[in-house]
């Protein structure tokens, strides 16, 4: 963890802060292998991080944490992170085909359907939908936005040639190799047996995210907030009035009640 905020929390001390992250299965960083794996774990726990591996919540409550491996701990704040799932809407509210887990069946093609029965005039694209990984065959593309992002254009040009009677495209991509940071200015990167660690990781992570931003006005705003906070630091903003918005108003309108 990077202690350095503290300063802007004189109310806050280092022994008030303890990170326990709380994993499933029997390691973190899927997407990287043991050895760039190890480092990771021990860059995490060098900065006082806890890791439970094959470790599962058995129960949050007011504001008191039991894990499956007897530990438990008082906490006040929980960033639940598990897995992602189908929209309500589409896991049941329309006659569209879905897999078991909710996600529409649809074809390397963006049509939805199977490779026997295409539905007319239906596509999908992004989280939602079950599409085919023509370049990991056997598995369905991977609910990110490098994907979603991807198949969204592939789906306007597909309408496209749709409507000017020529066949749509499949969609391949291939993965350009999985990148992470780990706390500010420090990152990973691994592309097959290409690992990169340590701050040229953290910038190429940033370098990539600017470039991913669609449009040049977003890409320069976003990268104007982060040149700024370089050299000003955070921007520091209080959540206390987003998670309770009347509070202000109620304090002051009973502040000023005669
Ligand atoms: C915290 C977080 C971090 C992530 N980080 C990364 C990352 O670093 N790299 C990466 O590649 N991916 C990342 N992802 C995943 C990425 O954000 C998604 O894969 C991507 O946004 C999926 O795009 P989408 O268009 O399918 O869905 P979404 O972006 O979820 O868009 C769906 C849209 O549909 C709207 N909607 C929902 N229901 C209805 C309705 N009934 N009627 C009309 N509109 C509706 C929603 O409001 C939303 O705007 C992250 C996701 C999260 C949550």
């Amino acid at each position: 963890m990077n202690y350095s905020r503290l300063k802007s929390y004189p109310g806050l001390s280092r022994e008030d802060l303890s990170l326990h992250l709380v994993e499933a299965t029997a390691r973190i960083l899927p997407e990287v292998s043991d050895g760039p794996r190890a480092w990771v774990r021990r860059l995490f726990e060098g900065r006082g991080g806890h890791l439970h591996l094959e470790t599962t919540v058995v129960s949050a409550t007011d504001g008191h944490v039991v894990l499956s491996d007897g530990s438990e701990f008082d906490t006040d704040l929980i960033i639940w992170s598990a897995g992602n799932a189908a929209t309500r809407l589409v896991r049941g509210h329309t006659d569209l085909p879905v897999t078991t887990r909710g996600l529409i069946q649809t074809r390397p093609d963006l049509r939805v359907g199977t490779d026997d029965e295409i539905v007319p005039d239906a596509w999908a694209a992004g989280d939602d939908a079950a599409i085919p990984d023509l370049a990991v065959p056997g598995s369905l593309t991977v609910p990110n936005a490098q994907n979603a992002v991807r198949q969204g254009k592939l789906l306007a040009k597909n309408l496209l040639a749709n409507l000017r009677g020529r066949e749509p495209k499949e969609y391949r991509h291939s993965s350009l190799g999985a990148v992470a940071t780990l706390g500010l200015g420090t990152g990973i990167f691994q592309f097959r047996r290409i690992v990169v660690r340590g701050p040229l990781a953290w910038l190429m992570h940033r370098g990539y995210h600017v470039l991913a931003v669609p449009t040049w006005d977003r890409k320069v705003r976003v990268l104007a907030i982060w040149l700024a906070a370089a050299f000003y630091g955070r921007d520091i903003v209080s959540l206390a009035s987003v998670q309770q918005p009347r509070a202000a108003f109620t304090t002051e309108a009973d502040s000023t009640t005669p």
